[in-house]
């Protein structure tokens, strides 16, 4: 029978895993390898995707990549216990001395110099927390060359000379995402000193499937087993010493949310990098097993690719396994020869036929052998886990049948309503006034010094507007990152993410694209941001793409403004329909874009459902000062330009003369533009100045409206009801605005916010001529 076909609370026996390329070396990964028991949790209130239970964690899968997966159905009774559960033992102290915790005597000459390391680990085992805890305030945030996948440098408190890279979340060095290519790129290329792997320690099956790979790299490494207070805290232990010789690398229990062990797992850290101490095993496939077939294979491959691997840099372990898992890259890397090519090929097709497992599955299935054996020997499985209960109890609500949605979209509600209305505006209002009272010291200042008008103006009305127009964004972003850290860190953003699935899966995104579509009604720009934790390419940018759709809070007061001035009875109706037609056209939008720009599938959903955890109040605080340090670097300089060349335009003419707006360079080329929207029904020139100038703010579109036509008795006069309505469509949907195009600059670079801008003004004139057409057909 097939994996889907399970019922909740039974326990099926993986047969066979089906699919192919690297979504069926996913699976391996994620460890849905033959032999293997696997539970069916529940499924999610719309019924797809399923929440499993596999090696002691959660996972999540979609009812189509479950059907890939063959299993048997067997007896709850005949499920095999955990033979170490609450055994007696001494619970291991943080620092508790061993023998590769004794500091070992000097081999290797000391490296000089700077230390770097690299701090690798999966998804959720608490990376951001020791990082922050390693580094303290001197870090700093980059993307790699080439991809946004975010990375973190930073100084070790304390040592000067040692630099900590916390490399992206990652299940396994096979390259399946982007963050796993550049992870193993950076440790490959760029050559750490050390390698800091950090495995979560309640979870620690799942977690040390990287760390045999890393292992296998051939660099100096420490494992940091964190969340110790977990595990002690349920009565559970690990025989430090005894992992330590299995492994033959330091191990260092802490617990990085209290601080605890962390100068310890320093000082190893360090010590193994400054003498280059590297993993005493790199071995771990076993000649008794099934014959020995996979370690033969293994060491003969060794043999065979010896010089390849010395001279192109890729340890020599690693890249037999590589091969093994027909890993295109590493072996073309590897520059092997045809003929050798077709010799090992004939070794692996031997051991596929002993073993009687496939490549693939075979690696994968060798490493979590010696995972559980090691488990076995080391680990005092507590009781039962009291966050896991906690997190069950959670989680009957959460993502409960009838109670999930609501819950979140109550959720989001109150996080709108607390940013907009509450939080975010206080602080709006406080900064606004703060500009305010400066701006008008300094023209006072300036008055008085006699200054020339045109400077003048550039200054208090170029300078200080453009400042307040980045600055506004700010307490919105900080804010909204301080709601979103929260539900990221407590675990919560991947059951929205497992909850809202299979409607966006309709749409040909993931459950996690919800949280940035939402946050775009909002701000566009903070939701364009937060597209980074997004597992793809094609849906960090399908994502981007939709988020100016979301109708965004500055383009309120436009909407507000014509209601007021044109239909004051029906405002709510007209408002909500534009919010409406909004998400309408994102949909539509995306249903083309789904079968055209955007062929293929989004990224299959085979993800972990963490344990619900207090989110640590350093890690939130860090991300919002980031966040807004990363904003005003980056987005300062385009906004603030922009805002100057604006004014510039709007107060001079082609003589430089300083003139009224009417006749600036900008009414001039708000003329030129106007028989664009000619066909719209708004050719007025004024209706063009104020969408360009809606370009910086959106707010200012309706400003720059009332400048120039001096009354909004003047404006009723001059439009009609359908061409308000045309109007109103085509602020709606038209280019976002200058400090949401520099976000999107910074996550999909220059061509993709160009192509962005015109896109979306191509889609609004489209969309607001349909309107026109269609009203005027009816009559209104
Ligand atoms: P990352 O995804 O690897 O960066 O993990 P985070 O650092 O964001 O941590 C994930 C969650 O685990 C957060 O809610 C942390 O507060 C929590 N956490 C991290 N370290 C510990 C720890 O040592 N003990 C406990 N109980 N929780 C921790
Ligand atoms: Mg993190």
């Amino acid at each position: 029978m097939l994996l889907n076909e399970l019922k909740v609370g039974e326990t099926g026996k993986i047969i066979k895993v089906g699919g192919s390329g690297s979504l069926r070396q996913h699976f391996l990964d994620m460890g849905l390898i033959p032999e293997c028991e696997i539970s069916l949790i529940k499924f999610a209130p719309l019924g797809d995707p399923i929440e499993f239970r596999i090696h002691g964690y959660e996972l999540t899968l979609r009812v189509e990549e479950a059907k890939q997966i063959e299993i048997v159905r067997i007896d709850s009774d005949h499920k095999a216990g955990n033979e170490n559960e609450s055994m007696d033992a001494e619970h291991p102290g943080f620092g508790e001395d061993g023998i590769y915790h004794e500091l070992q005597e000097v081999k290797n000459e000391p490296l000089t110099g700077k230390i770097t390391f690299a701090l690798a680990g999966n998804q959720n085992s608490g990376k951001t927390t020791l990082f922050n805890q390693l580094t303290g305030s001197n870090q700093h945030v980059g993307n790699f060359p080439g991809v946004t996948v975010e990375h973190k440098r930073g100084t070790i408190i304390g040592h000067e000379d040692c630099e900590v890279i916390d490399l992206p979340g990652i299940y396994s060095l096979s390259p399946y995402s982007d963050e796993e290519l550049v992870s193993r790129k950076y440790i490959l290329k760029e050559k750490p000193s050390a390698i800091i792997n950090i495995v979560d320690a309640t979870n620690i099956e799942r977690n040390l499937y990287l760390t045999m790979q890393l292992l296998e790299l051939d660099v100096p490494m420490v494992l940091a087993l964190n969340m110790m207070d977990e595990v002690q805290g349920n009565g559970g232990s690990i025989l430090i010493n005894r992992m330590e010789e299995m492994l033959q690398i330091p191990v260092v229990p802490i617990s990085a949310a209290r601080n605890e062990g962390v100068q310890e797992l320093i000082d190893h850290a360090i010590h193994v990098a400054r003498y280059q101490e590297k993993p005493g095993r790199k071995d771990f496939c076993d000649k008794r097993d099934h014959g020995g077939a996979l370690h033969r294979c293994l060491h003969t491959i060794m043999h065979m690719i010896e010089d390849h691997s010395s001279e192109s840099g890729i340890p020599l372990r690693f890249a037999a396994s590589k091969i093994v898992e027909n890993d295109a890259m590493i072996i073309e890397d590897l520059n092997i020869h045809e003929k050798e090519m077709k010799a090992i090929e004939a070794v692996i097709e031997q051991m596929e036929e002993e073993r009687k497992l496939d490549r693939s599955a075979a690696i994968a299935d060798m490493r979590y052998i010696f995972i559980n054996d090691l488990c076995k020997k080391t680990v005092i499985k507590p009781k039962v886990s009291k966050e896991r209960l906690r997190s069950e109890k959670i989680d009957r609500i959460l993502t409960g049948k009838y109670t999930a949605i609501p819950i979140f979209i109550a959720v989001m509600l109150s996080i709108f309503y607390l940013t907009f209305n509450v939080i975010g505006a206080f602080f709006q209002d406080l900064l606004e006034e703060m500009i305010n009272g400066l701006a008008v010291k300094c023209e006072l200042l300036l008055t008085d010094m006699n200054v020339n008008a045109a400077l003048k103006s550039l200054i208090c009305e170029g300078i200080f507007s453009g400042v307040g127009s980045v600055l506004s964004f700010v307490p919105i972003i900080v804010i909204l990152f301080f709601f979103l850290s929260l539900l990221e860190d407590s675990g919560y953003m991947t059951r929205i993410a497992f909850v809202m699935d299979k409607l966006l899966r309709k749409i040909g995104l993931s459950g996690r694209s919800i949280v940035p579509l939402l946050v775009g009604f909002g701000c566009s720009v903070p939701a364009i941001m937060s597209t980074r934790t997004l597992p793809s390419k094609r849906d960090r940018k399908m994502t981007i793409m939709l988020i100016p759709f979301m109708s965004c809070s500055a383009k309120m007061p436009i909407y507000y403004f014509f209601v007021q001035t044109f239909f004051k009875d029906i405002s709510w109706i007209i408002i909500g329909g534009l919010y409406f037609l909004g998400i309408i056209s994102a949909i539509v939008v995306a249903l083309i874009s789904k079968n055209t720009v955007f062929k293929g599938e989004a990224v299959p959903f085979v993800m972990e459902l963490p344990n619900y955890r207090m989110p640590a109040a350093k890690n939130v605080l860090r991300l919002m000062w980031d966040k807004a340090k990363d904003f005003l670097q980056r987005a300062f300089t385009i906004i603030f330009v922009g805002t100057v060349v604006i004014w510039v335009l709007e107060h001079f003419d082609f003589r430089l003369n300083m003139v009224e707006p009417a006749d600036s360079i900008l009414a001039l080329l708000a003329s030129f533009i106007a028989p664009i929207f000619k066909p719209l029904g708004f050719g007025d020139w004024r209706m063009s100045t104020a969408l360009l100038s809606g370009f910086l703010a959106k707010e200012s579109v309706v400003s720059t409206l009332s400048v120039l036509f001096g009354s909004t008795a003047i404006l009723r006069d001059s439009l009609s009801t359908v061409e308000c309505f045309s109007f109103l469509t085509f602020c709606l949907l038209y280019t976002p605005c200058v400090a949401a195009v520099a976000a999107v600059k910074r996550e999909d670079g220059v061509k993709g916010s160009i192509q962005l801008v015109i896109f979306q003004c191509l889609v609004a004139w489209i969309v607001a001529f349909i309107m026109k057409t269609l009203l005027t057909f009816i009559g209104l």
